[in-house]
């Protein structure tokens, strides 16, 4: 103040004026750069796990988004490399091989996604199994063949998920019975999409979604604001892009498991890929089971179990479990858990 008093017009060179066209200056090239740096959305997809992956990421910069989609898809293979049933180097090959003669140790990954696999199982009375793989495997989908009833009988035994034995102190999983067979198909795109956001946020990218086939993740909101919007797909429409119904997902995931997904008609009936466990054959009853959770690797496996599990012992399952699910009979009737309700948005026949 004092000094201004004394000198109240400055000259250009003095320190003051120096400094506030340096502080304009910067303000300017702020100014650009936030102009430059505007939050846009960039999107990838890559054939992945046997499905289409799509990674869309918000960022300011295209170099910074690149390479977060670039490493969030190596992590997408990477796994794919350490779970892939058909890949006989795959550490699910190997336990398949080896883990009835005698234990086999696992990566502390494989470990945890096969323990998460169990949990998933207990929680819906082993509607969920990835034992399913000795029947599962008789069913050829590409060729539309269905196995006949004396194989399926003879290779049911073999399907329980108590039978797989896991230590932890060896990280080692053993299977009971031989001709026992893990098929993580149910749960891996899920832990795939959970993954790849890990991936993304330690890169730095603040909103981002991830969609394994059917099993999506995200977090963050749009460049604009607004929440990602899921939509889900009419089980008897024209396509992927004919849906009933949208969701916002907010920091949250969701899977959908259809019989539309893998199938083939035979003798009238609808021979699809999602196995009840207790008959060998293709769940009846269900067409559609939606779930929404925090994590991706619950979404996809719950899917799965309510799919098979009925409606009603579906929407039990979600209601023990705090999480929301929608479900649609082979009428076409929707079901869902009280909380989903006012929270989707129908554009094909109300409930
Ligand atoms: P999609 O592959 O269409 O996304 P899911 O996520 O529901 O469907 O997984 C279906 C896959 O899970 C099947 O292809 C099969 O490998 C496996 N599977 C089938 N039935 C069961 C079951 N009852 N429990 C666990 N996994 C199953
Ligand atoms: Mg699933």
């Amino acid at each position: 103040m004092q000094s201004r008093s004394r000198n109240p017009r400055p000259d250009p060179g003095s320190l003051p004026m120096r400094l506030t066209s340096a502080l304009l200056g910067l303000l300017v090239i702020l100014v650009s750069s936030c102009e430059l740096r505007k939050e846009r959305m960039f999107r990838r997809s890559e054939f992945l796990m046997d499905t289409i992956v799509t990674i869309t990421v918000v960022s300011g910069s295209k170099g910074k988004a690149d390479e977060a989609i670039g490493k969030a898809f190596g992590e997408l293979e990477r796994l794919e490399g350490l779970l892939d049933f058909f890949s006989p180097a795959s550490e699910i090959s190997e336990i398949n091989r080896e883990a009835s003669a005698a234990p086999v140790r696992v990566s502390q990954e494989t470990f945890d996604l096969l323990e998460r696999a169990l949990e998933v199982s207990e929680k819906t009375d082993g509607a969920f199994d990835i034992t399913v793989g000795a029947v599962v495997s008789l069913y050829d989908f590409q060729g539309k063949k269905s196995p006949p009833a004396g194989l399926i009988r003879e290779r049911l035994p073999l399907v329980d998920y108590r039978n797989v034995i896991l230590d932890r102190e060896t990280m080692t999983v053993k299977l009971a019975r031989e001709g026992m067979l893990i098929d993580p198909g149910g749960i891996t795109k899920g832990y795939a999409a959970d993954r790849a956001v890990e991936v993304l946020r330690s890169e730095g990218i603040r909103a981002a979604l991830v969609a394994v086939a059917g099993d999506i993740r995200g977090y963050g909101s749009k460049p604009d604001g607004s929440p990602w919007r899921i939509g889900i797909r009419d089980p008897r429409g024209k396509g992927r892009e004919d849906v009933i119904a949208t969701v916002e997902l907010k920091d949250m995931a969701i899977s959908t498991s259809g019989d539309y997904e893998r199938f083939f008609i035979q003798d009238g009936k609808r021979i699809h890929h999602l196995i009840d466990p207790r008959t060998g054959y293709p769940a009846r009853g269900v067409i559609s089971a939606t779930v929404l959770a925090p994590l991706a690797v619950y979404t996809d496996s719950l899917a799965t179990a309510l799919f098979i599990s009925g409606v009603e012992r579906g929407l039990e399952i979600a209601e023990t479990l705090g999480f929301d699910a929608l479900i649609i009979d082979d009428e076409g009737g929707y079901h869902m858990t009280e909380s989903l309700r006012g929270r989707v948005e129908f554009t094909k026949g109300a409930v």
